[in-house]
């Protein structure tokens, strides 16, 4: 059975997507059998892994309002396929933001991504969920359905602060609607160890989160910021990147991590 993970983090800009797209990416690479979920209506992670959010027939949208199942709706990338690199990817564009508004009087309206998933489950090893950055309907609907939140952050002074909303909201998905739910771990990215800040706050984040902090770190990597661009992850686009050797090595991490789950 998969495990199901959300990329979250209600601050914006911080790597969620390119932590979810260079995860799926490096889990490809490994061998693992992988569906990547873009519950963000700016398509970043869909157009990042090579499918055009414009030309989607299906999204998300669809089945969030039951319109379609995840098995008509996903897609794969040629791209990806080439580079022999291939996760299979349900798609989101500017429709999804509706979506907020249609399921707000539909029952059990949390639960959908979750039923949706149960019937593809059994396809694959990991489910990786892209969340829109902010703690709304659509990110409610992707912790509900998950056995864990992936944190990606960057090492600056307000990091802890902010963590402290998302860190409530778990919980609180934990005790009404999710017991599964867990933070699975904070992921440290755009790390650049000459900057000491950087380096004090990846120490406090050690100090108060203890094992709850991957060992992988990502680093700053321009390769990594080039490559959605050219409408691939940083892994396939540039394998040799410092930043995308680094996916792989928490691809691996992840691997192991769910051994444990
Ligand atoms: P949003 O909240 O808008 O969804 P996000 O949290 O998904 O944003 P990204 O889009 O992944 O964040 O990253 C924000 C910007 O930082 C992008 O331009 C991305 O290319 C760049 N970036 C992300 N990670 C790295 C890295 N390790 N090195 C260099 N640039 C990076
Ligand atoms: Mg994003």
């Amino acid at each position: 059975m998969a495990k199901i993970f959300c990329v979250a983090n209600q601050k914006g800009g911080v790597g969620k997507t390119t932590t979810t797209v260079n995860l799926a990416a490096g889990l490809a690479k490994i061998g693992q059998r992988v569906l990547m979920i873009d519950l963000d209506p700016q398509g970043n992670a869909t157009m990042g892994s090579g499918v055009d959010k414009r030309q989607l027939e299906l999204t998300i949208y669809d089945v969030l309002l039951e319109n379609a199942t995840i098995t008509e709706a996903r897609v794969k990338s040629d791209k990806l396929i080439t580079a022999g690199c291939s996760y299979d990817v349900l798609g989101a564009n500017r429709e999804l933001a509706g979506a907020e508004v249609e399921l707000v009087d539909v029952e059990r309206r949390e639960r959908r991504i979750k039923t949706a998933i149960a019937a593809v489950e059994s396809e694959y090893d990991f489910v990786l969920i892209d969340c829109p950055p902010s703690l709304s309907m659509l990110t409610l609907n992707g912790l509900c359905c998950a056995n864990g939140v992936i944190v990606p952050m960057q090492c600056e002074y307000f990091a802890l602060e902010g963590l402290t909303d998302l860190v409530n909201t778990i919980k609180q998905v934990h005790a009404n609607l999710n017991p599964d739910l867990q933070i699975i771990g904070l992921l440290r990215v755009m790390f650049d160890p000459r900057i000491t800040l950087q380096q004090q706050v990846s120490e406090q984040l050690k100090n108060h989160f203890g094992n709850k902090v991957f060992n992988t770190v990502i680093p700053r990597n321009v390769r990594l910021a080039e490559a959605p661009s050219y409408g691939l992850p940083g892994v396939v686009f540039d394998p040799s990147a410092r930043g995308s050797i680094a996916f792989v090595e928490f691809a691996n991490e992840m691997v192991e991590r769910i051994k444990t789950m």
